[in-house]
């Protein structure tokens, strides 16, 4: 067994350059071996075109690799957050490439003969959601462990009170979203379906041999592109009677095919007098609302028309509702990218801070928070009445809420990209079974977002134990997180019901709403509970609950329990954190939290030990586990603050208490004896070490790139104690 650690992207790439070497150095010592690979944003492009690339220029298809590792019995990753890049951030990856000699083809946006259709079609395979889809082979149990929460509700983080005046809100579509739309079926019969689209040239086949499986959920829904439309035009309208802000809380990132769409809406909705009145320029320049303001502004630079567009931009910007921005001194408006601003981690850090965003002179103000869909807006409706009701949040006595979420087999809404289409013309979207029967049908409207939704069987089954598993291990209340009034989660309802029969339990069954008000309660008085949701709402509320409860969902402790037997362990519930990559290159400070990091590798180090009874793993394992308690006792996460400690001497900290705790471990002597030496040798050049990282700091680096990194230069910036770093190399 090998233990495979991912090279991914932004803060956790980098602060990989300084963990890695420490990680590899510890296992190395027992002959546990680390392998790398590297499925970052750049990394992914560079190996759809090995054809246009110089020999030494090619690198192997590593997620694929991964793809096929994830199914073995024995597959054993640590997985850092990557990017899922949205266009634009795909574009700045390409041009980046290019700049660094790679001869990667740009990006059509709208092709315009074969060649192109197929380079936009490989490209379509690294945007998005492109990698956890493939590597979540099983369904999702994350967790805050016990030494985390103590040590959270000791040291709170700072929480902003909560107004009961305040008018922020959360609004949705009353009608024709998904949620309304949705139909589904359990399929009676294994079968090979199609999804068609029937309009006034006949039946297009918009996807075919789509493979069903007995039992599983498949349902379908579309959301109203009129409708959709008016709910903007009246949010808008409201916001500037309450003078509140408008922010629009969306996934474009993983949702790549619906969400940039809905996002675009909003776009053309709120700069309708200027998509109106300059519709022939902006098509001529090839403007697309989907990729936001900002690709707009930057279009324009070179037309005839500029000056009369931004005098329009302005004048909407000054005239409609305030929107809320995501950086007020750069004039980056929520409507610039569609992936600045992901809902799953821009709500509850909206929440935590008094239910409040920035305005454009960056002043705290009550908020509009648009999620248009009401299938998972309602949970964060929950919130806000939830804080009306009972004041604001109280970190230091919270309880912890858990999550098993559905996941694998690429399950519901996050595996729905290639089920996904807009509806050219008014007509029916309809899927039929091998014989021609229709299995779903929506008559559907121009415009329209339709989109159809797989769950496997097995996958169901197995996260429905899983539940139980980590209901029965804790004790704790569980409850599932379904809503009979939705189409699929009816079908659910009735599997979970039957399993929870069979196996002779009770848990609760209640709305999303209902679950998170219930939630809420519980949690509040201390006590700790465990959501069993579908795979959004494990997304949602991995991140919702941890950012209430801990300040940051990059403390949790995040397993992938594959259906084939092999372990994921991811680092924490949160992303790359890019803001973070700005500070380190202005001033060689990198405040990235790699405590996720550490509970991956103990727990995969623990996996290991058990896995192939390998007792050097365990005892690994078990002194990682006291080193992380004390790292967190001794309050030596990173500070936000320049010449403070940060990410690198965090990793120092660890590896110091993980040899002072090898040191202290009876178990194996050798490994004690071993360690014994290099824990004095640390512990004596602790202030030397200490001195070197903060002497580091200060200064703007270079890191040699944003999208791909300068290797050298990255080593150089993250490892700069030489005292450390000798130390280190002698325990290989
Ligand atoms: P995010 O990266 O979690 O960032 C939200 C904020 O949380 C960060 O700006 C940072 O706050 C804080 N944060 C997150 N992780 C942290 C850590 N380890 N240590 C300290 N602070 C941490 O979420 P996002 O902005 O929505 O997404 C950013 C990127 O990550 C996107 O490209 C997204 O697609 C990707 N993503 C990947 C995964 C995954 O691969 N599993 C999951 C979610 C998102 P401050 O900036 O204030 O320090
Ligand atoms: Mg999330």
């Amino acid at each position: 067994m090998k233990i495979t650690y991912t090279l991914t992207d932004e803060s956790p790439a980098l602060a990989t350059y300084s963990f890695l070497p420490i990680v590899q150095a510890f296992l190395g010592k027992v002959g546990i071996q680390v392998e790398t690979s590297d499925i970052s944003l750049s990394a992914r492009i560079l190996a759809q075109f090995p054809e246009r690339l110089k020999e030494s220029q090619r690198i192997k298809d590593e997620l694929a690799i991964l793809g096929e590792i994830v199914n073995q019995p024995d597959a054993n990753l640590i997985k850092t957050p990557n990017i899922s890049a949205s266009i634009p951030q795909l574009k700045a990856t390409i041009k980046e490439l290019q700049g660094k000699g790679f001869n990667v083809p740009d990006f059509p946006d709208e092709p315009k003969d074969e060649a192109q259709k197929a380079i936009k079609e490989k490209y379509q395979k690294v945007l998005g959601s492109a990698v956890n889809p493939v590597l979540r082979q099983g369904n999702s149990d994350r967790r805050c462990t016990k030494a985390v929460k103590e040590y959270a509700k000791k040291n709170p983080y700072r929480v902003v009170e909560f107004h009961k005046d305040s008018k922020t809100r959360v609004s949705y579509m009353q009608k024709g979203d998904f949620f309304d739309n949705e139909k589904a079926i359990l399929i009676p019969n294994s079968t090979k379906a199609r999804i068609e689209f029937v309009g006034s040239k006949g039946t297009e086949i918009l996807k075919d041999n789509l493979k069903l499986d007995k039992n599983e959920i498949l349902d379908a829904t579309f959301m109203s592109a009129k409708t959709l439309d008016e709910f903007y035009t009246k949010e808008i309208e409201v916001c500037k009677k309450e003078n509140i802000l408008l922010s629009l809380h969306l996934k474009a990132t993983m949702m790549k095919v619906s969400d940039p769409v809905i996002f675009g809406h909003a776009v053309k909705i709120y700069f309708k007098e200027l998509f109106d009145g300059f519709s022939e320029e902006l098509a001529r320049l090839g403007v697309n609302a989907n990729n936001g303001v900002n690709e707009l502004l930057t279009k324009i630079e070179n037309s005839s028309k500029k000056q009369e567009i931004l005098a329009k931009y302005k004048e909407i910007l000054d005239k409609s509702a305030p929107l809320s921005m995501v950086n007020s001194d750069k004039g980056i408006t929520n409507l610039h990218i569609p992936s600045d601003v992901i809902v799953d981690a821009s709500m509850p850090a909206m929440l935590k801070n008094g239910a409040r965003l920035w305005d454009k002179d960056g002043k705290e103000c009550d908020t509009n928070a648009l999620i248009p869909d009401k299938t998972y807006a309602t949970i964060y409706e929950a919130v806000v009445e939830d804080l009306r009701a009972n004041g604001t949040l109280n970190p230091s006595t919270l309880g912890s809420v858990s999550n098993v979420g559905l996941m694998a087999k690429k399950a519901q809404e996050y595996g729905s990209h290639d089920k996904t289409f807009i509806a050219k013309e008014n007509g029916i979207f309809r899927i039929t079974d091998e014989k021609g029967a229709v299995l779903l049908e929506h008559k559907v409207e121009k415009g329209d977002i339709y989109r159809a939704n797989q769950a496997k069987f097995e996958a169901v089954q197995n996260w429905i134990d899983l539940g139980i598993e980590r209901a029965d291990l804790t004790g704790n209340k569980a409850i599932f997180w379904l809503d009979s009034k939705r189409a699929s989660n009816k079908i659910m309802i009735d599997l979970v019901q039957a399993r929870l029969k069979e196996k002779g339990k009770d848990i609760a069954i209640l709305p999303p709403k209902e679950a998170c008000l219930e939630s809420l309660k519980l949690i509040r008085n201390g006590k700790d509970v465990i959501s069993i949701s579908g795979n959004v709402l494990r997304d949602y509320l991995t991140d919702l609950f941890p950012i209430l409860e801990l300040g940051t969902s990059a403390k949790m402790l995040s397993v992938v329990p594959m259906l084939n037997g092999g372990s994921m362990f991811e680092t924490g519930a949160g992303g790359s954190a890019p803001k973070q990559v700005e500070q380190l290159v202005e001033e060689n400070h990198l405040r990235w939290d790699s405590l996720g990091e550490f509970l991956a590798l103990q727990a995969s180090l623990e996996f290991y030990a058990q896995k192939i009874g390998n007792k050097q793993a365990q005892v690994l394992a078990n002194s990682l586990d006291n080193a992380i308690g004390k790292w967190l006792n001794n309050n030596k996460a990173p500070s936000r603050k320049v010449g403070e400690d940060d990410n690198r001497t965090s990793h120092f900290y660890l590896a110091l208490y993980w040899a002072q705790a090898l040191a202290q471990d009876s178990s194996d002597s050798t490994l004690q004896g071993f360690f014994k030496e290099i824990a004095e040798e640390l512990s004596a050049n602790a202030n030397k070490i200490h001195q070197e990282y903060l002497s580091a700091q200060g200064v703007k680096v270079d890191l040699g790139g944003y999208y791909k990194f300068d290797d050298a230069k990255c080593n150089a910036i993250m490892r700069p104690s030489a005292t450390f770093n000798t130390i280190l190399a002698k325990i290989k």
